[in-house]
């Protein structure tokens, strides 16, 4: 795949490679450099395909900003990149729809380039509903949202917008005014907490700053956060892209609470929520439990460090030949249960003896040693019974396989 462009407008030539090859060491992006005016308007007349530009506002041949409104007019979103930011410069190019103004005095500044980017290429991906009865409101809400990439979607009244989250089960984040016919902001919220946590689903009210005890109406109900109205453009944006980061955070803590942390594969916690599913929706299942053989001798013979090495490549062959719907669980030390999802007996069986020879078959070099290892399989197959039941069953179908010599799958 093609990767995606940026555009650098900036004549410090110093500067802009600096920018330029920490942007490609951090970020997917390909950089395109442009000294002038000139060199900017040939380059967006060949190919005007770029993610984002990055405008300096002073140009040899473009001294005065002149540069963003070009770029702009091509349809290109716009970071400024700006050497002296005074309140009247500020205000000027905050009034126009650019993404946001950097400062390129040091290299804190020109490191908040990079989160911006990075922030906006998720934002793409990020739907946002909108909701207030003021058109003039909507409007100038929506082009900050635009110009920060997100998809969004605009209601006037809270009934509009419960029936857009009904039919968009990807909006990730409401902005909501308070004063509004039909259903106001606080219902909303209500309405929205019935059904989402505030982990799904991020809501910041719109209040007017002439009534300061809506603000905690709004955050007893479960709103996220609040902005008073009037507010500025950068406030909105900053306590937006805060809301969606810790969104995010908590996101990766989920990933980390599910899994297994040598492994990454799911934990037992993981395994036993999720099987659930399984039985909810009444499809046929095998359970089997594995576990590697003699492994206190790999431990013995090679360390335990070698130890957790056949582990995580075990794990990783699990993960490799099952599908996205099964579940692969480290119950613990060298231990797995795994739940093959929507498989008749046969299939399962035949599965597990070919995962049994895949494993016996690998190998891992490591520092000159060659080192191989086998495991034992104990099968269970759904049949009504609670989980606690099936996973006996394969544990002593397990037990006999070891029994019966190991590096063997035994059925219950
Ligand atoms: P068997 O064929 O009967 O299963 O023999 P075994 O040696 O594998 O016996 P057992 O299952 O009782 O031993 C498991 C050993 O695994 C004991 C423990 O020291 C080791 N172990 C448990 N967790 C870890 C781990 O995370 N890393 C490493 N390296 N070793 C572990
Ligand atoms: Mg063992
Ligand atoms: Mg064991």
């Amino acid at each position: 795949m093609l990767k995606e462009r940026i555009l650098i407008i900036e004549d410090n030539k110093a500067l802009s490679k600096i920018i330029t090859k920490k942007m490609e060491k951090n970020l997917d992006f390909e950089v395109i450099q442009a000294y002038s005016y000139a060199q900017a308007e040939e380059i967006i007349e060949e190919n005007d395909d770029f993610f984002i530009t990055l405008c300096d506002l002073n140009l040899p041949d473009a001294p005065n900003g002149e540069i963003v409104d070009f770029v702009l007019s091509c349809g290109l979103p716009v970071i400024v990149l700006t050497g002296s930011i005074d309140d009247e410069l500020r205000s000027e190019m905050l009034k126009k729809s650019i993404v946001d103004y950097v400062y390129k005095g040091n290299i804190e500044d020109v490191n908040y380039i990079f989160s911006l980017i990075n922030r906006l290429s998720k934002n793409r991906d990020i739907k946002v509903l909108l909701v207030d009865d003021s058109m003039v409101i909507r409007n100038d809400v929506k082009k900050i949202l635009k110009s920060q990439m997100f998809k969004t979607l605009v209601a006037a009244h809270g009934e509009e917008a419960l029936s857009y989250l009904e039919t968009n089960k990807d909006i990730e984040l409401v902005l909501t005014d308070y004063n509004m016919p039909v259903i106001d902001g606080v219902e909303l919220t209500k309405r929205i907490r019935e059904e989402h946590s505030k982990e799904e689903m991020v809501i910041i009210a719109m209040t007017g700053k002439n009534d300061p005890l809506i603000s905690a109406k709004f955050l007893k109900i479960g709103a996220n956060d609040f902005i008073s109205k009037p507010f500025s453009k950068e406030e909105l944006i900053c306590r937006i892209n805060n809301m969606l980061d810790s969104k995010e955070q908590l996101e990766k803590l989920n990933s980390m609470v599910n899994r297994d942390f040598l492994t990454k594969a799911y934990n037992r916690r993981y395994f036993f929520s999720e099987i659930k599913s399984f039985y909810q929706q009444k499809i046929p299942f095998a359970i089997a439990m594995l576990d590697i053989d003699h492994f206190k001798k790999v431990n013995d013979k090679y360390g335990h460090d070698i130890g957790d090495m056949v582990i995580i490549a075990l794990a990783n062959i699990l993960k490799r030949n099952t599908k996205g719907a099964d579940i692969v669980s480290r119950f613990g030390g060298e231990e797995f249960c795994i739940a093959l999802r929507d498989i008749d007996k046969k299939r399962a069986i035949g599965f597990f003896a070919k995962i049994r020879k895949t494993i016996a078959d690998h190998t891992i070099n490591t520092n000159g040693k060659t080192i191989k290892f086998t495991v034992s399989i104990g099968v269970s197959f759904s049949d009504g019974s609670d989980i606690e039941e099936l996973i006996k069953r394969a544990d002593s179908a397990l037990y006999r396989a070891k029994n019966g010599g190991r590096n063997r799958v035994e059925i219950e």
